[in-house]
């Protein structure tokens, strides 16, 4: 989360997600700008971590997901991540509030739901869906605003989606030789 020159390199630089990179850039940068268009993005609310922690927890069950770990971002790292090996979202200071603690939620569960990272459309839609939910964001909003942005979103529809990446999973695995499957985790 946070500015594109603060988070891309990380979310970028961890090997062992089977993220596609060059895919993912486009629309995370998007996804960046959109975000910073709410000013809400590059602040700390939170005095501590107990506040983001309570979030996380929530946004997990509104999945019914297990519960990430939230922990301090290390001395001197100005980002903020979700490492998928490890469970746990890193919180750099500055980023102590509500949507970016959502944003990283947001990629636990992709992740966990359906093995994929990175900023795609079924991230997005999960991101605005837990930001809906807040009751401090209102639809109309984001949905306008991230269209307005270019960034691409699956609309609260997660459920049929998932049905559908379930589908072409299936699909996948009649067809093909699990050698060439690029998942890693
Ligand atoms: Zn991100």
């Amino acid at each position: 989360m946070g500015s594109p020159k603060t988070e891309v390199p990380v979310e970028y630089g961890n090997k062992r997600t089977s993220h596609n990179y060059t895919k993912d850039i486009p629309q995370a940068l998007k996804v960046y700008d959109w975000e910073e268009s709410f000013g809400y993005s590059t602040y700390q609310m939170f005095p501590t971590l107990s506040q983001p922690r309570r979030w996380v927890k929530w946004a997990c069950a509104k999945f019914g997901i297990k519960p990430v770990k939230v922990l301090p971002q290390r001395k001197g790292q100005i980002y903020s991540w979700y490492c998928a090996p490890r469970n746990a979202i890193y919180l750099y200071k500055q980023h102590y509030n509500v949507w970016t603690v959502l944003h990283e939620t947001a990629h636990a569960i992709t992740e966990k739901k359906w093995g994929v990272s990175g900023h795609g459309k079924r991230f997005v839609g999960v991101l605005m869906q837990l930001l809906i939910w807040t009751g401090l964001y209102p639809k109309t909003a984001l949905y306008a605003s991230a269209k307005a942005a270019g960034v691409k979103f699956v609309k609260s529809g997660w459920l049929k989606d998932k049905k559908a990446v379930r589908r072409k999973a299936s699909r996948k695995r009649r067809s093909s030789k699990p050698t060439k499957r690029s998942k890693t985790r």
